[in-house]
């Protein structure tokens, strides 16, 4: 932490600035610079509130060096983190591929489904049985049986499953179907969920909330690890911002970001991202060039009669042709798609 004295500060102040920073574990630094005087708070102390320091009289500025989140950083792991999930690895060379409908909807959808986005290279069978929807009218999934028809499609066709689990009391069910617990964006900052999942037994798919930050969303990361979950797989699904010609916006630019802050692998998610259909290749392109370990994109065999977020899901000769573009894409950054 830097703290920058202002011009003219008396000399009991501080030694008063200094006494609190000692008093909280900092070493401290004194230098004089031509206008102010600086003072070099050093120590790792990630819950120190450092407005505890601006509001003393005489500093003029506090600016934090270190991040926050210690168990997510790249300064804790230097290496990208590589999870094997049943032969399937993710942020390893290959970018891998989830693919599905927003919700398992009936046997023979997701058997379709589970056929088709296997034949075009996809690894992972996404499906929700427990839906978070706006409204609670609206299809809200097929809980258990769901979870069920997910799994027997996905071993159908040797495909891992991700799929949703919505609060602490789903979480056995859940892990007895799925490969990896995906969290939805909503409950990003459900922070009691979060030390939950942290004595889960399977990876997390930790989606960002659509109004959070990037150091918000490693903290939230953060609670999952220091529960003692080590696998973390990041979701970038757009987030909440002035412009309205998308349903989302969807951040890119987080991707390369949390390469650099981060050793967890990152997935994006087109789909949310944008949520209109004809949108989604390009972004899923952008992805995959910007560094993403992986994308998930809703598919659907009928998306103009599907039970939510039609509108997003490709057609599947739309997907058929986005895995073409991606594997291009891939290939010209040093990474593969199968
Ligand atoms: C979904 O994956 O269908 C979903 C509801 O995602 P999100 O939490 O990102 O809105
Ligand atoms: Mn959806």
């Amino acid at each position: 932490m830097i703290i920058v004295l202002e011009s003219g500060v008396a000399e009991n102040q501080i030694e008063e600035i200094i006494r609190v920073l000692h008093d909280h574990k900092f070493d401290v630094h004194r230098s004089a610079g031509v206008q102010h005087i600086v003072l070099g708070a050093i120590g790792v102390h990630p819950e120190f509130d450092h407005r505890q320091i601006e509001l003393l009289p005489g500093v003029a500025e506090v600016l934090r060096v270190t991040e926050p989140f210690k168990l997510a950083s790249r300064a804790f792991k230097r290496e990208g983190s590589i999870f094997d999930i049943g032969g399937v690895k993710i942020g390893g060379s290959e970018v891998v591929v989830m693919a599905g409908p927003c919700a398992v909807e009936s046997e023979e959808q997701i058997l379709k489904i589970a056929e088709l986005v296997k034949d075009s290279g996809a690894k992972i069978l996404r499906g929700g049985a427990f839906k978070p929807r706006s409204s609670p009218y609206s299809f809200q999934g097929l809980g258990e049986d769901g979870l069920k028809l997910l799994r027997a499609a996905a071993n159908n066709f040797q495909l891992k499953v991700v799929t949703e689990v919505m609060d602490k009391s789903q979480i056995d069910l859940v892990e007895k179907y799925a490969d990896i617990l995906q969290v939805g964006a909503r409950n990003m900052q459900n922070y009691t969920f979060l030390k939950d999942l942290g004595k889960a037994s399977k990876p997390v798919m930790l989606k960002r909330g659509p109004a959070a930050t990037i150091e918000e969303w490693l903290m939230s990361a953060e609670y999952i690890l220091s529960g003692g979950n080590q696998q973390v797989i990041l979701c970038e699904r757009g987030i909440r911002t002035f412009e309205t010609a998308t349903r989302n916006t969807m951040d890119i630019g987080a991707i390369p970001v949390i390469k650099k802050k981060s050793h967890l692998p990152i997935i994006a998610d087109p789909s949310h991202g944008i949520g209109i259909r004809d949108k989604v290749i390009p972004m899923a392109r952008a992805a995959v060039a910007a560094g993403a370990d992986g994308i998930i994109v809703e598919v659907h065999n009928d998306p103009n009669h599907a039970l939510s977020d039609g509108a997003q899901s490709l057609y599947p000769d739309q997907f058929a042709q986005m895995m073409k573009e991606v594997r291009i894409i891939a290939q010209a950054i040093g990474r593969t798609i199968a």
